[in-house]
């Protein structure tokens, strides 16, 4: 039995030293034989230098995938996912979010057969009411559109086992929305609860605009609905065109005199509601121009630890 752990890094060199501690004193308890993985996404700190010294430190449990530029935290765990080895592999947070200590519980459940053992979040702490409130209203939205495939109050924090693994790396889409991929590819799933803890140290790299773009790429990843809004709104305009002329034939042989003030707003609704579903039909035009283009999903400039590729 081997395990393998991901650990995509933007930016972490607060916390790189005391993730590390805590993952080996984790995985050195295990009934098995390990390996680190630590992807670091093109960081501008001195995460790189860190995860030298660490793997110069640990060369037989440490491995480190150095990305040419910052290509996103998904694309990092995916990156992980094709270096991985193991019979399982789990996927973690470098800033301590997700507790190291739960990888021993996700395991029993592994080897009881789940093939899949996501960490279900109890509570968060250190997160705003902000993050909370939109991550509720994103939830009821995606599950709406696809059906309620999404899991609520989850994240990436996962064991899988290799087999869900291979079905992942074999889904070569640009647009990663990871945990609907993995909730696509199905297997036997079991939910983990955990407490969310703050960040260890350093600050979130997940600012309002990635944030939107995950967001984004897991509705338009999962959902054509979207698509079908122009279809809706069309019928509903033709509807109104309908009633309205009916109204106005009405209104001209009772003679009164029609004033035109109501051709404002109702020329600013069509314009607005055109302009929301180009911009939808957009969405789906640029992922398939991205998709096109075949450009490989991540650069990595540098690997170590894996045989023979030391830089
Ligand atoms: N991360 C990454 N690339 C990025 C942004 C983040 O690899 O462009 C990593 C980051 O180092 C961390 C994980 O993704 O291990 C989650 O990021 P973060 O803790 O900043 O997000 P939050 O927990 O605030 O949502
Ligand atoms: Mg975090």
């Amino acid at each position: 039995m081997t395990y393998s752990v991901i650990i995509p890094c933007y930016n972490e060199e607060a916390v790189l030293a005391e993730t590390h501690k805590r993952l080996t004193a984790v995985m050195s308890g295990m009934d098995g034989d390990y390996e680190l993985i630590y992807v670091n996404d093109g960081s501008k700190d001195r995460t790189p230098e860190i995860l030298r010294e660490l793997y110069a430190g640990d060369p037989a449990h440490v491995r480190a995938v150095m990305f040419a530029h910052n290509s996103g935290h998904q694309i990092a765990v995916s990156a992980g996912l094709d270096y991985a080895t193991g019979d399982s592999v789990t996927i973690i947070d470098a800033d301590l979010q997700d507790p190291p200590e739960l990888i021993p519980v996700m395991a029993e459940r592994w080897k009881a057969g789940a093939q899949v053992i996501y960490g279900k979040r109890r509570k968060r702490d250190g997160e705003t009411a902000f993050k909370k409130l939109t991550a509720e209203i994103y939830y009821k939205v995606i599950n709406q559109l696809t059906g309620g495939m999404i899991p609520r109050d989850t994240g990436d924090f996962r064991m899988v086992d290799r087999k869900v693994a291979d079905v992942i790396r074999s889904m070569p889409e640009h647009a990663r929305f990871l945990r609907g991929m993995f909730a696509w590819a199905g297997f036997r799933q079991e939910a983990v609860e955990y407490d969310r803890d703050k960040r260890f140290a350093g600050e979130t790299h997940y600012p309002l605009k990635k944030m939107l773009k995950l967001a984004a790429d897991g509705i338009f990843s999962f959902s054509f609905k979207p698509l079908k809004l122009a279809t809706a709104l069309g019928v509903v305009y033709l509807a109104a065109a309908v009633i309205l002329a009916l109204v106005f034939v009405i209104i001209a042989c009772c003679g009164t005199a029609a004033g035109l003030w109501w051709l404002v707003p109702v020329l600013l609704l069509t314009a607005g509601t055109l302009h929301v579903c180009l911009g939808l039909t957009g969405e789906y035009i640029a992922r398939i121009y991205d998709e096109t283009r075949q450009r490989p999903l991540y650069v990595a400039a540098d690997v170590l630890g894996f045989d023979g590729e030391d830089a």
